[in-house]
């Protein structure tokens, strides 16, 4: 009768999983934390059962829960303090097919148990994981465990997604330029007062740039991504290297806790931060590997350190004329923050040929600047501003190769 019972229990499943890849996406739609004596339970209620695979990471400390595409319902807000071992959680797309959940947990921990539960007519289907604190020592010998149910492991490798291919020569002889929307997918980047999403704000006016840049018909311009998934930084300017891009301009938009402070503002590189809130920004902004669950230990540090070549010198001070158009032309447009080119060690503008240079449009802990940022008023004026700045830099270029 037993297992009968199981039988049953693994066919229902089997059923519902390939029920679920033939027809639309799972979806999550509650997540409850419980706290216990012993342990931490995160349960993410769903409306079928799915595979996953779960890992833990170490620097910082964080348990990664790997599933399908899957699509979220559930409301999604920021811890204010830790629930026993989560500290905080945050969910999305890692890559093509792969949906993933991260949570920083306050110390070590091991998964104590872990399961999918088929729901029935009167509970929804569960998938829950069990978080028990650990010593630092047991975790060491434990974190390279991978807990896995029905989960495909040849066709997702925990590495980090490869880049796409060289691409082949343009034969368009017009400037390509790439913008970057930052964060995306797993990564939220900031979240303003009303929930707001910085991800969010950074694709759209990517896209009403893009548009504004093809209708000049003077640029070709490429996104480094066109929807809500995760990006690794490093990719972001390996994509415009491998495209031959003549320029590099990442999307941001900041919080920080003074709430009254609001404008745009442009950064570059440099090895030496101008100021120390833009250090603090860039240290912001290079965390987007680690908040996307992704182990580090073992990656070269082209990206980490800030060690600069000659070559990249060059590059560095055409980013500066940029930045100069580019400050000159938004403040036609748009309110600017004080000191508005400012330097710091950000890893996206690392490329050593591509200028580059990172825009915050505004701040969404601000009332005002988060209302702004998502209209489409606001995306037009920016898309004009930079379009300006590009066309002056370029006119640039132009005249100093001929004198
Ligand atoms: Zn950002």
């Amino acid at each position: 009768m037993k297992l009968i019972l199981r039988f049953g229990v693994v066919i229902t499943f089997c059923f519902l999983w390939v029920a679920g890849v033939q027809a639309k996406p799972t979806e999550v739609t509650n997540v409850r934390i419980g706290v216990h004596a012993e342990k931490t339970r995160l349960v993410l209620e769903a409306d079928g059962v799915f595979p996953y695979r779960v890992f833990l990471l170490a620097n910082p400390y964080r348990v990664v829960i790997d599933l399908p595409n899957i699509s979220w319902r559930a409301p999604f807000q920021r811890l204010e303090k830790p629930k026993g071992a989560i500290a905080n959680y945050r969910f999305g797309l890692f890559r093509p097919g792969n949906s993933r959940v991260v949570i920083d947990v306050t110390g070590p921990v091991e998964i104590a148990r872990h399961a999918v539960l088929a729901g029935d007519k009167k509970k929804p289907s569960r998938f829950f994981i069990d978080l028990k604190p650990i010593d630092a020592k047991t975790f060491e010998k434990s974190k390279d465990k991978v807990f896995a149910r029905n989960w495909n492991a040849a066709k997702t490798p925990i590495e980090k997604p490869r880049v796409v291919a060289k691409e082949p020569p343009r034969r368009d002889s017009r400037k390509l330029i790439m913008i970057d929307p930052g964060h995306g997918g797993v990564d939220p980047g900031a979240i303003g007062l009303r929930g707001t999403f910085e991800k969010r704000v950074t694709l759209s006016t990517a896209k009403t740039v893009k548009h504004a840049l093809e209708a000049s018909g003077r640029y070709i311009v490429k996104l480094t991504r066109y929807r809500d998934m995760y990006v690794p930084l490093r990719d972001r300017f390996a994509k415009a290297e491998q495209a031959g891009a003549d320029l590099f301009i990442s999307l941001h938009a900041d919080s920080i806790r003074k709430r009254r402070i609001r404008g745009a503002s442009v950064y570059t590189l440099s090895e030496k931060a101008s100021d120390s809130e833009a250090e603090a920004l860039a240290a912001k902004e290079n965390k987007s590997d680690i908040i996307a669950g992704v182990d580090l230990t073992e990656q070269s540090d082209t990206v980490a350190s800030v060690l600069i070549s000659l070559r990249q010198r060059h590059t560095m001070d055409q980013s500066a004329h940029f930045a100069r158009f580019m400050v000159e032309s938004l403040g036609k447009e748009v309110r600017l923050l004080r000191n508005t080119h400012r330097f710091a060690g950000f890893a996206v503008l690392k490329s050593p040929d591509i200028p580059s240079v990172l825009v915050e449009l505004g701040y969404l802990s601000n009332r005002e600047d988060e209302k702004l940022l998502q209209t489409k008023a606001f995306r037009k004026r920016v898309s004009k501003a930079i379009l300006r700045a590009i066309d002056k830099y370029f006119a640039r270029l132009k005249r100093l190769s001929k004198s």
